[in-house]
């Protein structure tokens, strides 16, 4: 099948065509003809699957058809609206906007917050045709009547679980509001929730729906396991691992920026290449970074969740959590990274005292007991005392921390406690907020 053949124009398919895509991935082939004709859509869909050109393709197109009627007087109005979780995400899917209308005559613009508003303001004075934006930055505009929503004929949520996630529900609705009664209404969600029904069953109109397979749904082909450490021993483990292993092409995964940097310049003063790559990092130092790990010139990549999610690096051999992300689905995210086409991925969690209560919530939402070892020389001290993850969204939430599963192990193998009370669903969700610790 080809990109023409789906009813898209020859700017469009030129420009695709120049991107290096031969054939559409099976959510574009049914995502862009749904929403080449108008009506709204479902879509379940994760990162990876080329998700983003299944909306942004058929969206680049409908608004270059002259046949559909677009706003007649003043000026050129927004008429696609693109929301996202994250500014990460807004930046990734404004580029490929830009990339895929490079031979239109379509504008697009990225909002997100945590940056100046001022260049915001004065280029919404000029012409925007696709805005993409999150949703606080958004609100912001409104609030001070820099952007009119009153003319926007498509609007997408994208990874719309990980906005209600995220705690954007009411930001959604009150940006709804601005928006025209009738409109093109697309939702892409990873996963599907109660949240998430409710929310399509108010928005979508009578939608197509469509599901593609999560790349790697069946976590069974990826090998999990936890070593239970110290905190202050988990560089030094993680060195001894790669190095026992001779493990190539590690992507590990740290919380925050910070810890992400210092690890890979300790890993890497320890003579294991290694670099960093996270928001805070300019575009061309990420791209230098991802394309010396595909081509296997570095040997290890220490990323945050975000900058991790939407960069095409899939199918690796081994995924290290370094340490345990906050909410317990950003673990599915990160071991779905591993897994080569027929043979087993590895997926390493290095779990101190603190994140006993993460590895919990992990173990309920993975329903799934993960098999838990000590290396010998990295044997944790089970005395320790947890402390309390330094991270905006964690800080006074900690509950139950001070359990210690080690205790009453035997030998080396570390037994996990049994009959211990699950802890609470979504310890985490929706305790973030537009200015929250998300942005990581
Ligand atoms: P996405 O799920 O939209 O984040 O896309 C994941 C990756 O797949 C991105 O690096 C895209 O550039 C790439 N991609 C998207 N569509 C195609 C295609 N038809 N053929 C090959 N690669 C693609």
């Amino acid at each position: 099948m080809s990109f023409a053949s789906l009813g898209l124009s020859e700017e469009i398919v030129r420009a695709v065509s120049e991107r290096g895509y031969t054939e559409p991935t099976p959510i574009q082939a049914q995502a862009i003809p749904a929403v080449l004709s108008g009506g709204d859509l479902l879509a379940g869909a994760q990162t990876g699957t080329g998700k983003t050109a299944g909306f942004t393709l058929p969206i680049l197109h409908r608004l270059s058809d002259k046949s559909i009627k677009g706003p007649s007087e003043g000026r050129p109005p927004v008429r696609a609206l693109i929301l996202t979780p994250t500014r990460e995400l807004a930046a990734q899917v404004e580029e490929s906007v830009r990339e895929y209308g490079k031979y239109l005559k379509l504008n697009s613009m990225v909002m997100f917050g945590g940056v100046n508003i001022n260049p915001q303001i004065a280029r919404l004075r000029s012409r925007v045709d696709i805005l993409v934006a999150t949703p606080g930055r958004l609100l912001d505009h409104i609030g001070q009547r820099t952007l009119n929503l009153s003319q926007v004929e498509i609007l997408v949520l994208d990874e719309a679980d990980r906005m209600l996630d995220m705690g954007f529900i009411r930001d959604i609705k009150k940006i709804l509001a601005l928006l025209p009664k009738k409109r093109q209404n697309l939702l892409f969600s990873a996963t599907f929730s109660d949240e998430i029904k409710i929310l399509a069953d108010n928005l979508l109109d009578n939608p197509a729906m469509i599901e593609v397979a999560r790349r790697n749904a069946t976590a069974e082909l990826i090998s999990q396991k936890i070593y239970l450490v110290d905190r202050e021993k988990k560089r030094d483990l993680l060195a001894h691992l790669i190095k026992q292993h001779d493990w190539h092409q590690v992507l590990v995964f740290t919380r925050t920026k910070h810890g992400a940097n210092r690890l890979a310049e300790q890993l890497d003063k320890g003579g294991i290449p290694a670099l960093a790559i996270h928001g805070n990092k300019s575009q061309s130092a990420r791209t230098k970074a991802l394309k010396e790990f595909k081509d296997g010139s570095l040997q290890v990549l220490v990323a945050t969740d975000i900058a991790a999610r939407g960069i095409d690096i899939i199918e690796l051999p081994h995924v290290v959590n370094y340490e345990l992300p906050n909410v317990p689905e950003d673990y599915v995210h990160r071991i779905g990274r591993t897994g080569r086409a027929g043979s087993e991925g590895e997926a390493i969690s290095l779990v101190c005292v603190d994140e006993h209560k993460l590895l919990k919530d992990i173990e309920r939402v993975t329903k799934r007991e993960l098999p838990k070892e000590i290396v010998p020389g990295f044997e944790p001290d089970l005395n320790a005392k947890p402390e309390p993850i330094l991270n905006g969204q964690n800080r006074g939430q900690r509950q139950g921390h001070g359990r210690n599963p080690l205790r009453g192990a035997n030998g080396n193998q570390a037994q996990p406690r049994t009959g211990q009370k699950p802890a609470t669903a979504g310890g985490n969700r929706g305790a973030s907020h537009r200015s929250g610790g998300r942005h990581r």
